[in-house]
């Protein structure tokens, strides 16, 4: 899994950071910040549903492997 996010569409809504702190965080203006983008197995579920959930489909997932 890779994860990216568009930091000109993000509302600063912080729910992807709430949900899940160990891949997605803020910059000094809120606006969404990856800081790992190729999160564990056992965040893949979290990081499906911070993207669902994104009210501006700001996060993007490619499964792309190798
Ligand atoms: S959930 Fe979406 S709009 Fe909210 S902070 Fe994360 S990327 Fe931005």
């Amino acid at each position: 899994m890779h994860v990216s996010a568009t930091k000109d569409t993000c509302a600063v809504a912080s729910l992807c950071v709430y949900g899940v702190p160990e891949v997605f965080d803020q910059d000094e203006d809120g606006s969404v910040e990856v800081i790992d983008a190729t999160p564990p197995d056992e965040l893949h579920q979290a990081v499906r549903r911070a993207a669902r959930g994104c009210p501006t489909r700001s996060i993007h997932i490619s499964d792309a492997t190798g």
